[in-house]
């Protein structure tokens, strides 16, 4: 018997128009239903999400009140974190011990849009008028279209969902297709938290018709989109046809940096995390190590040596350190990209293959690639798989040319104990995330998001907040002079 999910539309859970399997990617086999929602069920959810954003029941909530909704989904996903956790590994294959402790911290992306509902503000402005009074007000942007792609996609959902909320929109969020679990059971949440129906819609589909559907839809206002630069182009040319105002968080191939001056042991665990976490199908994945020729050797044997350490298992099991990827399509995709590195000069240090024992699911090895230099396809192309790809450098003019080679700019890390060359480097790299001696921190409080082809528009603090909202500027005649008849001179 297959687990079935199903479409959250208008506060109702149904079956989608169409259905399709979900492939359990540690096994390699089916394990549930999914709703697939078609261009009439995404049209009903629109329509359900513009009804509810000028109801009573949702338009003449206070700013509090909202918050206070907020807060409620908050707890219920701290609650219910465990079995949401169960869900995405099993339709994912991420680890569990990973897909637990980050959505532990979903429930504080929401608490912290919970706080900022009541501190959206508009602004009293001293125009060159005497007789005016002249004040901006804030209001919501109408209904949101937002797309997430498989990984992290509650994570990725709650930095549209409690924004848009918080100022007032309502949303339709499409799951990815692929993994759609954890997001659709999640919306049993959002029903228990009483929001009222229609401000919050979770549906899954295919990106050709239920993604081009509600991303082009007259309705939609505004367009959060997280996934891969060719999607975001299909999405911006969709945009034209509602131009809704569109923020884009794309792929990356993020540089760490690596100087002579590091200590070897503590660096090492950084980059090992940094690209090997979530079996590297993270879009900040470190996956451009760019090393400082004196320190090259010691490092590779290192992190070598930490690689094959790596206990690949179970993503169920809570000993696990790596799990499978989460389609056969990225299996496919990175055995090809690591090919083709192979054939262009690049030498395996350590993986490179589907490790043995492992052939239903859709395991890979975690693999160290060094590579002669940024033109290889590993440098340049992002795999979203645990494959780090080594460069060499001399200078620090070197490393920041190797590092700001590449068209996307999504993070960065530099290790270094040279306070100078931090703020040097902090300064030149052009991405949106600089890690000085760390590597993935993440927190609600701090805006998230690319330079180049990693995106547009940032997620995660005040101002993405303000993204859900437009300002309306108000002009008040203060004046008791009777307004002058135009036509009349004087
Ligand atoms: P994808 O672009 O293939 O799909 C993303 C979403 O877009 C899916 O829900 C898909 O159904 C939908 N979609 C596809 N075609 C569409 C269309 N024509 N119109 C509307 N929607 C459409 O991405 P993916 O393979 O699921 O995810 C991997 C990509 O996501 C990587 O590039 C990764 O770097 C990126 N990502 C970025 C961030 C970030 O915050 N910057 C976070 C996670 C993942």
């Amino acid at each position: 018997m297959l687990r079935r999910f199903q479409n959250y539309i208008d506060g109702g859970f149904e079956d989608g128009s169409a259905s399709f399997e979900s492939i359990n990617p540690a096994t390699g086999v089916s394990w549930a239903i999914m709703p697939a929602a078609s261009e009439a069920d995404v049209e009903r959810a629109v329509q359900a999400a513009h009804r509810a954003f000028s109801a009573p029941s949702w338009a003449d909530l206070t700013a509090s009140q909202r918050g206070k909704l907020l807060y409620k989904l908050a707890d219920l996903v701290e609650r219910h974190a465990p079995r949401l956790a169960e869900l995405e590994t099993a339709d994912t294959g991420k680890i569990i011990r990973e897909t637990r402790s980050q959505i532990g911290y979903v429930a504080e992306y929401y608490r912290y849009y919970a706080g900022l509902a009541d501190k959206i503000q508009g602004m009293h402005l001293p125009a060159d008028k005497i007789d005016m009074e002249v004040y901006l007000r804030r209001e919501p942007i109408g209904v949101v279209a937002g797309i997430v792609p498989w990984n992290s996609q509650l994570f990725l959902s709650a930095v549209k969902i409690g924004p848009a909320l918080a100022a007032g929109c309502t949303i339709v969020i499409k799951a990815s297709e692929e993994g759609p679990a954890p997001l659709l059971e999640f919306a049993r949440l959002v029903h228990e938290a009483g929001f009222p129906h229609g401000v919050v819609n979770i549906i899954t589909g295919f990106g050709a018709d239920c993604g081009r559907a509600l991303t082009s839809h007259p309705l939609v206002s505004r367009i959060a989109f997280t996934g891969g630069p060719e999607t975001a182009r299909h999405i911006v040319r969709n945009s034209a046809e509602n131009l809704a105002f569109t923020t884009l968080e794309l792929g990356g191939k993020s540089p760490v940096l690596v100087f002579d001056d590091v200590d070897v042991d503590s660096v090492a665990n950084g980059i090992i995390a940094g690209i090997f976490a979530a079996t590297g199908q993270s879009c900040v994945a470190g996956s451009r190590l760019l090393v400082q020729r004196g320190v090259r050797d010691r490092l590779l044997e290192k992190l070598v040596a930490k690689a094959k350490l790596i206990r690949i298992g179970n993503p169920q099991s809570e000993d696990t350190e790596m799990g499978p990827l989460a389609t056969k399509r990225q299996l496919e995709h990175i055995n090809s990209v690591v090919a083709r590195s192979i054939a262009a000069g690049a030498t395996v240090l350590t993986g490179g293959r589907q490790p043995s024992g492992f052939d239903t699911g859709f395991y890979y090895q975690p693999t160290i690639l060094s590579c002669p230099d940024q033109h290889i396809p590993s440098v340049t192309e992002e795999l979203f798989g645990p494959v780090l790809s080594v460069v060499t450098f001399d200078t620090e003019a070197e490393a920041i040319e190797l590092a700001n080679s590449s068209e996307y700019g999504l993070a960065s890390g530099v290790f270094t104990r040279d306070l100078t060359r931090a703020h040097k480097l902090i300064r030149a790299l052009r991405a949106g995330i600089v890690w000085v001696n760390t590597y993935r921190a993440v927190s609600p409080i701090v805006p998230f998001g690319g330079y180049k082809q990693s995106g547009l528009g940032r997620e995660g603090g005040m101002e993405s907040v303000l993204d859900y909202t437009r300002t309306k500027s108000v002009w008040i005649r203060t004046s008791d002079e009777p307004i002058q008849d135009p036509f009349v001179m004087r």
